[in-house]
């Protein structure tokens, strides 16, 4: 166990750990960062296509959020894209002024009203970001950084979390913010890391904080067929077209991810055609694709959807606060409602530079209080307590995380997903019964038994530890 409490412990190390270890630790924190894998297990690592922000000249932070809650369908949570949206910008510029070498161009992606998404050499730009973002983070005093140290669970006593449990015991911190991402890898058919199966639903619910949205999970429309290759939805921005088999365009290519996959699904797969548009702006996707066994320029690519990233999460307030007390969540394991029933492409980085900022911002404040109150007697008190021993690790199989593809996939089938809520995997089953009730379609949660939406479900699910499904309205 380590001998004196971090002011804040960061657990993750994609953009949103790294954007909560940088802030907390400008502002003279002792920041413990730690993550499963290393650097390149994040999705964030990943990312492609690039950040939404209102920085072009026909923009404006009014113009991306109606954007946003159109594509939420009715559950945007209008305060976070509020916040989203007009600190966004502020946080583009500072990625600039940090030197990330955005290209000169704004990308156009599906369901935005104008270029605004900012990316680097057209699909390298998580890379770039986290790498960046990486380099100053260890190049500050005050940010220790441990990889390959899987949280299990998290130390709670007095209705307060003190820490983290990891295979090595305890880690004590006055502060503890989630940045662990989402659950994606959790279908067989997935774009994320194998790691990202959720462990911070698992483990916060555990440990006494509430969940929400689990019901939806969006589906990437076009990622290479039998691999995670995410065929980023920039090159359709830039003249891409679907084909079904016959050679035939089949939908409207930036029509949100929802309906394109759900198009691609009902024909059993589709073709990318990247043979008539500039690919040279897209330098790396274009050799994965060659290495992949595919010429892009002669031969449409085959496609189909994979699970792609987790709306729902850990319930938090505007500042990444959640239930218990000492506990923060930023980013893709958070549910702030920003997203609605459907996330706007390139809206998650930029939510990952946005809230996990404010959720440093305020477990400083809380860790400041705390000091001058219990800080250091919290882990004696939990001593006191007996110091936890850490759960075992959580394992995602292959034959569930296939159970996981069949049962709650694309089109969902309530029976089917009667099944997946008895999953011993705790991710699995809170996923099934958040869909269960959800007894209509909306966003990326499609019931083949009820297609249509049902504004009696205009909410969003929350279930805290001991309680039922509660549908709630955040505004
Ligand atoms: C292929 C791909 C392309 C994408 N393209 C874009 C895009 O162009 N634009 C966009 O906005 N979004 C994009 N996204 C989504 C976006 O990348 C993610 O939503 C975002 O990066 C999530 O960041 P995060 O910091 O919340 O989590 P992540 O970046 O996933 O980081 C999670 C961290 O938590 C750690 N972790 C997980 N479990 C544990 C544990 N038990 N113990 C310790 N550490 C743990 C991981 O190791 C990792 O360091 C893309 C995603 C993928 C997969």
């Amino acid at each position: 166990m380590s001998k004196s409490p971090y002011d804040v412990l960061v657990v993750g190390s994609g953009a949103a750990g790294l954007t909560a270890a940088l802030t907390a630790a400008s502002d003279g924190a002792s920041v413990l960062m730690l993550t499963k894998g290393h650097a390149p297990d994040s999705s964030s690592w990943h990312a492609q296509g690039g950040i939404a922000g209102a920085i072009g000249d026909d923009d404006t932070a009014a113009l991306h959020a109606v954007d946003t809650e159109r594509a939420g369908r009715e559950l945007c949570r209008s305060s976070a894209v509020r916040v989203l949206t007009e600190e966004g910008p502020e946080r583009v510029h500072e990625l600039m002024s940090m030197g990330v070498p955005f290209d000169p161009e704004l990308n156009l992606e599906g369901g935005h009203s104008r270029r605004r998404v900012s990316s680097v050499n057209g699909a390298a730009t998580g890379w770039a970001v986290t790498s960046l973002l990486g380099i100053r983070a260890a190049a500050m005093d005050s940010i220790s950084t441990r990889e390959a140290t899987n949280v299990l669970g998290l130390w709670v006593a007095d209705g307060r979390c003190l820490g983290a449990l990891t295979p090595d015991g305890p880690i004590a911190a006055r502060t503890t913010v989630l940045a662990m991402g989402g659950a994606a890898a959790l279908w067989s058919r997935s774009t994320n890391p194998e790691g990202q199966i959720g462990d911070a639903i698992a483990i916060g619910f555990a440990a006494g904080a509430a969940v929400a949205d689990l019901e939806f999970m969006q589906f990437h429309p076009t990622v290479l067929a039998g691999s995670r290759l995410l065929l980023t939805e920039a090159l359709r921005g830039d003249g891409a077209t679907l084909l079904d088999a016959s050679g035939e365009r089949f939908v409207e290519e930036l029509a949100p991810r929802d309906e394109v996959s759900r198009a691609i699904v009902a024909i059993g797969g589709a073709f990318l055609d990247l043979r008539s548009m500039d690919r040279v702006r897209f330098p790396g996707l274009m050799a994965e694709i060659e290495k992949a066994g595919f010429d892009p320029a002669t031969q449409p690519i085959p496609v189909s959807p994979a699970a792609h990233y987790t709306i729902g999460g850990i319930v938090t307030d505007l500042d990444g606060r959640t239930d218990l007390a000492g506990l923060y969540a930023a980013g893709e394991c958070a549910a702030t409602g920003v997203h609605g029933a459907n996330r706007l492409a390139s809206n998650s980085l930029l939510e990952c530079l946005v809230f996990g900022r404010r959720a440093a911002l305020a477990a400083l404040g809380e860790a400041a209080a705390w000091t001058h109150r219990a800080a250091e007697a919290a882990p004696r008190l939990a001593q006191q307590l007996q110091a936890p021993t850490s759960p075992a690790v959580r394992v995602a199989s292959p034959e569930l995380c296939e159970q996981v593809w069949r049962q709650a996939g694309v089109i969902r089938d309530p029976a089917l997903l009667a099944q997946l809520a008895a999953s011993p995997d705790p991710v699995a089953s809170l996923v099934a019964r958040f869909a269960l009730a959800r007894l209509e379609s909306r966003g990326v949660h499609y019931r083949i038994d009820a297609p249509t939406t049902n504004p009696a479900f205009e909410g969003h699910f929350v279930l805290r530890p001991g309680g039922d499904l509660t549908l709630e309205h955040w505004t």
